[in-house]
């Protein structure tokens, strides 16, 4: 196990490396380990943006070992929400890092001038990089790759919306993956940290490498040869699309509505027949579920007389179904190749597609309601986009452009604050949900997530299974409880969310004996716990009080294949989860409150 972590100072350009296996022993990596290193790095109630804030990375013990285990992930403190930042990236930048010698990868300090880190082995500089200020994150790539005759190269940037710390940048990951939600690439802003290049080089230690194959070979038949992960092999997530305007389940203009008109245009089947152009995957992932889509930019108008066949240019734009929703139904958009852009425009400036769909679809409504005016807005948004203001309105919003514009970066959530219209912004725990019209399962979920994802419990899928009939309102809180002990486990390794119906316990425990770690069932269900808790009470620490988060109207009384959501319900299901939280001995609520005292807000917009 690789437990040596690399310090950075990006003010001083210095690095030093310390071994802690006292960590990574007790948590085995990833989140277990990060979590705490960032209570140990974070100052408590810092800016997120002050120098003082950590960017923590971590591997995990099966990185670059096992399929699917090609996960990072990365802990700060989110300017989007004011607590946890939590978001995990694939590509090539976990196994790069690992086999670059390091488990760990802390970032401190800010530099005064745009710089990038290039970490190859044992060297790591922090290197001047004003030239590539300003630029976006395709260009910053193919400015800093480097030919490499063995290892592996990973480079991860930040587009103009980072620079302008726009609250919901992220990070672009070899150019198809991301470190994508809460707002991590502002932090990078913040620090005018432009890119960071990872080139490792050694292989990883095995004690025994017979057994590892061996087991290798298992989980790789289970992953290829099983329809476990099939899904994402085939349609990939866009399958979703189809299956959810079915069951009634599939967001539609900022979730008013359940069941898109455009579902068959926009649905993976039709990406598939009309811009599917090949997959990509994440290093040694033998599912390659990144589905690249062709999409055909004019070079500029006129050109070479009109002759459109030659002056067309060609990016493969990655697409999965959150970004498919954000930017299409929810927008009222079904044209695969509108969608393309609209994601091919966030990736480049470095947005969080999803939360941009949220911003998008919150300001369309309220222009439709009159909350907002055209000249605020300086365009007429409207459904589907009919004028094609989209495109202008998102990088706007990446160079925080006006006054307004400024708002719109902060998210769905503070631009309604200060506008109006907070009860038809979509947002949780300050964070935009994913594209789940599902049920009580996905709302609670997120809002009691430790990042307010869908990746935090799978709230949607006890939703499902309520539809089908295979499970009860009631089993909610503790399905989510234990989804989220487990997960944490997962994420310690660091595997594929994706790869979860694989990694069981039983063959989690196995890998970890191939490598000479002996643990069991009972140790990592603890273990999960565990940092969970860790993670929830660094959000409590920075000021998160679950007890007065806020749900929106659209969302408390959503219309859902069950029926409409009712908010007694809805409030029934947390005060259940609060109370399981605090049997495992984890305080969430104020002391001096009850049980009977817990409300949910209920303000009308
Ligand atoms: S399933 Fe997809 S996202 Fe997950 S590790 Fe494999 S290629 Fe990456």
């Amino acid at each position: 196990m690789n437990t040596r972590v690399l310090y950075v100072d990006l003010l001083e350009r210095k690095s030093w490396v310390r071994d802690r296996s006292d960590l990574f022993e007790k948590m085995l990596g990833g989140v277990g380990v990060a979590s705490h290193l960032l209570l140990e790095e974070c100052t408590p109630k810092v800016d997120p943006f002050s120098p003082e804030a950590p960017i923590i990375f971590a591997t995990g013990p099966l990185t670059g070992i096992y399929p699917c285990m090609a996960k990072a992930v990365c802990l700060f403190k989110s300017p989007l929400t004011g607590n946890l930042g939590e978001t995990h990236a694939g590509g090539h930048f976990a196994t790069a890092l690992t086999t670059a010698g390091y488990g760990a990868l802390v970032i401190k300090g800010g530099s005064l001038h745009p710089v990038v880190l290039k970490i190859r082995d044992d060297k790591v500089e922090v290197k001047t990089a004003s030239s590539l200020w300003g630029l976006g994150t395709r260009a910053v790539d193919e400015a800093l790759a480097e030919p490499i005759k063995n290892g592996l190269q990973s480079i991860a940037s930040i587009g103009p919306a980072g620079e302008h710390m726009v609250l919901y940048a992220n990070v672009i990951v070899d150019v198809h993956h991301h470190f994508g939600r809460l707002g991590l690439g502002a932090v990078w802003g913040a620090k005018k940290l432009k890119a960071i290049t990872i080139i490792g080089t050694k292989s990883v230690p095995l004690p025994n490498p017979q057994a590892v194959k061996a087991f290798y070979e298992k989980v790789e038949h289970e992953v290829v040869a099983t329809d476990k992960m099939s899904k994402y092999h085939n349609l990939g997530t866009p399958s979703n699309v189809l299956e959810l305007n079915a069951l009634g389940a599939l967001p539609t203009r900022n979730f008013r509505e359940r069941r898109f008109e455009g579902a068959e245009e926009m649905s993976g089947e039709r990406f598939a027949e009309t811009v599917f152009r090949r997959k990509v995957t994440c290093t040694n992932c033998p599912v390659a579920c990144i589905h690249l889509g062709s999409l055909l930019k004019t070079f500029a108008p006129d050109h070479e007389k009109g002759r459109t066949e030659i002056v067309k240019e060609e990016n493969l734009v990655a697409y999965n179904y959150e970004p498919m929703f954000a930017l299409g139904s929810n927008l009222g958009i079904s044209s695969p190749s509108r969608i393309l852009e609209l994601i091919d425009l966030c990736e480049d400036l470095g947005l969080d597609a999803m939360m941009t769909g949220s911003v998008l679809a919150w300001v369309t409504e309220a222009y439709e309601r009159g909350v907002l005016d055209e000249k605020t807005l300086e365009v007429k948004p409207r459904w589907g986009d009919p004028d094609n203001v989209y495109p202008q309105m998102i990088k706007n919003i990446a160079e925080a452009k006006t006054p307004f514009y400024s708002r719109l970066a902060q998210g769905v959530a503070k631009v309604s604050d200060r506008y109006g219209g907070r009860d038809f912004a979509a947002s949780l725990g300050g964070n935009s949900p994913a594209g789940y019209a599902t049920g009580y399962g996905h709302i609670v979920g997120t809002l009691v997530g430790a990042r307010h994802s869908h990746l935090s419990n799978s709230g949607y899928s006890i939703d499902q299974q309520i539809a089908a009939g295979k499970a009860k309102v009631e089993d909610i809180a503790g399905f989510l409880v234990k989804q989220e002990n487990w997960l944490y486990v997962l994420y310690s390794l660091v595997a594929c969310y994706f790869s979860r119906s694989v990694y069981t316990p039983d063959i989690v425990v196995e890998a970890l004996a191939t490598l000479g770690m002996k643990v069991n069932k009972e140790d990592l269900e603890r273990l999960g716990r565990e940092i969970f808790h860790t993670l929830y009470r660094f959000k409590i620490r920075e000021g998160f009080d679950l007890e007065k988060e806020y749900i929106p109207k659209l969302l408390r009384e959503l219309d859902t294949p069950i029926g409409r959501l009712d908010p007694q319900t809805l409030k029934k299901i947390i005060a259940q989860y609060i109370e399981l939280r605090e049997r495992e001995g984890l305080t969430i609520r104020k002391k001096e409150e009850s049980l009977a005292e817990f409300r949910l807000p209920q303000s009308e917009g």
